[in-house]
């Protein structure tokens, strides 16, 4: 991804950063000059090797650490990892996520859990530990993906839209906790985006959604990456609390 930001000196957390949208937006952070990429994830040893090889010449100011965000007592290990080193931190990005699709009358209680747990619960863990690091430094960009099923609803989706919605109510708070201290809390909301996560999807009902998009098309991981390299930049000072939607003009 060719971009004109600069994030020299930086580190930066993605969690999730393996693979699909964190992978491009890992790989954006690098090539943005971030002095350090932390890229979490869930145990998927090949992706992390890939992005490992993907990033280059940037490689070693990459690392990748297989980290469940869902699960808290990792979530503050990983951060006490950065803060015995001295690392500082300037941006989160809370991108790790997970479908478990059910109408909710068939809806397991481990599927609910699990979808709750990786994209709400993590986004609670590791924005908290986020922040208690960046309100020293009083400066900090946490950025989280949300969805729009969190705003519209779709059918099978209560876990997860019940999620991405909490996401949004979460962030808009800590936007409000923390403005004083330096940091903005933003999210964004892909609309389709073309990742193992919607592949899935058959081509007829994929077909379907295509030609609602507006675009007319399902987007990249990289143009959802060009957003959140926006919000995070030190330039992005003024915007908190917001929510920026990349879908098409669905
Ligand atoms: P992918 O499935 O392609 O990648 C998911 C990434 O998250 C992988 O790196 C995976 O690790 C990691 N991950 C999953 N669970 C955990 C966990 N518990 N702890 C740490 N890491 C974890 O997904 P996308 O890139 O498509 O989606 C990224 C985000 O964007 C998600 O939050 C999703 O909800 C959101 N989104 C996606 C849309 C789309 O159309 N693709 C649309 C709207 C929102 P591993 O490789 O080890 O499994």
């Amino acid at each position: 991804m060719s971009t004109t930001y600069d994030f020299s000196g930086q580190h930066v957390v993605v969690t999730g950063g393996t693979r699909g949208i964190g992978r491009a937006i890992s790989l954006a952070f690098l090539a943005a000059g971030a002095a350090k990429v932390h890229a979490t994830y869930a145990g998927n040893e090949t992706a992390a090797a890939e992005l490992k090889t993907l990033a280059g010449d940037a490689a070693p100011r990459l690392e990748t650490h297989r980290s469940d965000v869902g699960d808290y007592a990792a979530a503050e290990a990983f951060f006490k990892m950065l803060m015995d080193r001295g690392e500082p931190l300037h941006v989160l990005v809370n991108n790790a996520g997970i479908r478990r699709d059910g109408v909710v009358g068939m809806l397991s209680p481990e599927h609910w859990d699990a979808v709750l747990r990786t994209n709400l619960g993590g986004t609670y863990a590791m924005s908290k530990f986020a922040v208690l690091m960046m309100m020293r430094a009083r400066y900090g960009r946490i950025i989280s993906i949300t969805s729009p099923s969190g705003k519209l609803g779709f059918e099978g989706q209560a876990n997860y839209a019940a999620a991405k919605a909490g996401q949004v109510a979460f962030s808009r708070s800590l936007s409000k906790e923390v403005a004083r201290r330096g940091i903005t809390v933003n999210c964004v909301s892909p609309g389709f985006i073309e990742t193992d996560f919607i592949a899935d999807l058959p081509e007829e009902q994929a077909k379907a959604y295509r030609e609602l998009v507006p675009l007319r098309r399902f987007g990249k991981p990289e143009e959802v990456a060009h957003a959140i390299l926006f919000l995070a930049g030190r330039e992005a000072a003024y915007i908190t609390g917001a929510t920026l939607d990349i879908t098409g003009g669905l």
